[in-house]
Parts: structure tokens; C-alpha cells; sequence
């Protein structure tokens, strides 16, 4: 796999400018385009149509494929965990959700994370280090491999925390939503934020029609400062009227996850704070039952008992579903992904 930086890691100009400091003529940077979003090409040797001696001088500069798949399991509902390598030896587990009109990949934005949200497991080590564009685009194109077709939607909820790797993962979305490239939607991209929010206000000013999910667990900054420690830098009277704006800014409607934990955040008036702290606010909440991870003492509801706090939720006129949670035979729902350091 050779150096760290990768093709993947450029975009569509950078590409262009790399060719022409390699003294070739621009088609080639098309050639190669299309050879890694048409053809989904692991490795020089794979563009056929470039001269063997080409190829050769090429790879001595920087390498296709940053991220190599090391093995793969897969659940009876389709859904598929794989472990993925990186260059410096790092594992990450990343998991591949089908569906019958979606083909949804689930991608990781850093190896490990800071935030230490008490029942995610991704977090456990605290962080190694963050991921560049290229080992993102990486993830998307084995999931196009894996499948032979290409991922229709592209979500930021694996390990890491992305608007804590703000460049590279914003570097990443440009690319996998490039018309001429994978030409994934932005409105099938969906980041994932444990409330970040000068993250939240730079990604407003994007002009990018990505979902932003808000992950919440929490409608009182006691409860939230203990699940999550972020709350106490972004605290819920600075992130929600963050998030309202957000909305005002880009028209666009943000998820909120609520993860229920038996006897935590599960109670009627835990319902009741969320429908105080959301009311009059145009957008969604998005219940998921916990996942177990091991070793935890934190243990999931009922779905009867989440279907409840639904109820609750909607009666007070919030937008609320509740998501039974994909993969968890594999360890490979929510919060349950691990990377294992080099
Ligand atoms: N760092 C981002 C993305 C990570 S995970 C974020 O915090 O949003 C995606 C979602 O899974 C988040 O809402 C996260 O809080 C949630 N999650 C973490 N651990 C979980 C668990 N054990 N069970 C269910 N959801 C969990």
C-alpha cells in the first residue's frame, strides 16, 4: 500500500495538477478519474489503458488504495461488517448496510475518538489519529466492490467523531459527490455529531446539501454532561439554538439521535424534557434502543417500552421514529465499532 497519501486523497483538480507536474498531458487525469470512480481500479496495474512503464513511474509516486479489506462477516439480513487496514497498520471496522432501495455504507472519520460518550465503544482508547479524505473514499469504494454496485447512500457514524476531523472529512464528501466521480447525492450523505458546535456553524456556511444528525441522548445538561463529556464544552443552550440556526440557514432538517438506556434517559419525564427542549423546532428525533457493548454496565429497553417514549414524543407533535438497530449479531450496530491501534 506503500505511502500514506493516496490517489483518493485528491480531488478531481488536484488530480489534474498532479499529472501535469508529472509532465503528461491532462487526458491522463481523466483516464485515471475514471478508472478509480467508473471502475472502482484497486492498483496501477488495474488501468489497463496507461503504459505498463507509465504505470510503473506513476506508482513510485504515490499509491491507489489506502485502506485494504482484511476480512469480512456477514449478517442473514445482509448487513455486513468488514475489517478494514490501514497503511500504518491501524484496524477499523466498517459495516455495509443493504437494503431494498438503498445500498448504505457506513464510513469512519478517525482512528478512535476524544469524546468519550459513555456507552460508545469507538471511543474506549481515546484517539490515535485522524483519517484523511482519501482513507474515507477508501471505505466507500471497497463497500462498491463488496456490492459490484455502486453505494447509493454514504453515512458518517462509524468510529471517530467527523466534525472533530472537520478538512478531511468535508475533502471526502466534495469527492464521493463529484457528478463526474461516484457521484454520490449530498442529500444521501448524512454526518453524524456528538454536538460539535463551531463545527455545526462552519458546516452551515458550506452551502452543502448533506443531513447533519445531532446525536443527543440527553434533554438536561446534567444527564447530557454525563453521557457525554462534549456537553460541557457545548452545553444544550448553546448547541440547540446552534442547531435552530442551522436549520434557518440552510433550510435543511437535522436529526436528532436519542439513544434510550434502561433506567438512564428512558422515563416519562425524560420524553417530556426532549418535547420541552425541541418544541417549535421544524425537525426530527430519531430513538434507538442501545446497543450492548461489552463489558458495559449500560443495558438497552424494551422495544414495547421505546415504542412508549415514542408515543410521548409524538404526541407532543415532534417528528419522532424509532429505529431498531441493524448488525448488532455482528457487533456491528451503533456505537459498537472498535478500532484496533497498529
Ligand atoms: N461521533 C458521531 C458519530 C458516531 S456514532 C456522533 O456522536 O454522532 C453514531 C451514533 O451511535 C451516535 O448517535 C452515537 O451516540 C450512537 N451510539 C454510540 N454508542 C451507542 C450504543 N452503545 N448504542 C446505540 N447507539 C450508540
Amino acid at each position: 500500500m506503500g505511502a500514506s497519501r493516496s490517489l483518493l486523497s485528491l480531488s478531481h483538480d488536484e488530480l489534474k495538477q498532479f499529472v501535469i507536474a508529472q509532465k503528461l498531458p491532462s487526458y491522463r487525469a481523466d483516464q485515471i478519474w475514471k478508472w478509480l470512480y467508473a471502475e472502482w481500479a484497486g492498483s496501477w496495474q488495474d488501468m489497463t489503458n496507461l503504459p505498463a512503464a507509465l504505470r510503473d513511474q506513476l506508482a513510485e509516486k504515490i499509491s491507489v488504495m489506502p485502506v485494504e479489506k482484511t476480512d469480512i462477516s456477514v449478517e442473514e439480513s445482509g448487513t455486513t461488517k468488514l475489517v478494514v487496514k490501514l497503511h500504518d497498520g491501524h484496524l477499523l471496522e466498517q459495516v455495509l448496510i443493504p437494503s431494498r432501495e438503498r445500498r448504505t455504507v457506513c464510513v469512519s472519520s478517525q482512528v478512535g475518538c476524544k469524546r468519550f460518550c459513555v456507552f460508545c465503544a469507538s471511543g474506549k482508547k481515546g484517539l490515535m489519529r485522524d483519517l484523511d479524505a482519501g482513507e474515507m473514499v477508501g471505505q466507500v469504494l471497497i463497500a462498491a466492490r463488496e456490492w459490484g454496485k455502486r453505494p447509493t447512500n454514504v453515512v458518517y457514524m462509524g468510529i471517530g467523531e467527523p466534525l472533530d476531523n472537520y478538512d478531511e472529512v468535508l475533502k471526502s464528501i466534495r469527492i464521493l459527490n463529484d457528478s463526474e466521480g461516484l457521484g454520490v447525492g449530498a442529500r444521501k450523505i448524512t454526518i453524524s455529531t456528538c454536538g460539535i458546535v463551531p463545527g455545526i456553524k462552519r458546516l452551515s456556511e458550506e452551502g452543502l446539501q448533506v443531513e447533519l444528525s445531532v446525536s443527543l441522548h440527553a434533554a438536561e445538561d446534567e444527564l447530557r454532561s454525563r453521557l457525554m463529556p462534549v456537553n460541557r464544552d457545548y452545553p444544550l443552550d448553546v448547541l440547540i439554538p446552534e442547531c435552530r440556526r442551522y436549520t434557518e440557514k440552510t433550510g435543511r432538517i437535522i436529526t436528532f439521535e436519542y439513544t434510550l438506556a434502561e433506567g438512564v434517559n428512558d422515563k416519562r419525564l425524560h420524553a417530556q424534557r426532549l418535547a420541552r427542549l425541541l418544541a417549535g423546532f421544524k425537525c426530527r428525533v430519531n430513538l434507538i434502543p442501545l446497543s450492548a457493548v461489552e463489558g458495559s454496565e449500560w443495558r438497552s429497553v424494551e422495544n414495547e417500552h421505546a415504542k412508549k417514549f415514542s408515543e410521548i414524543l409524538q404526541e407532543s407533535g415532534l417528528n419522532c421514529t424509532l429505529r431498531l438497530s441493524k448488525g448488532s449479531t455482528l457487533k456491528a450496530a451503533c456505537g459498537q465499532l472498535s478500532p484496533q491501534f497498529a
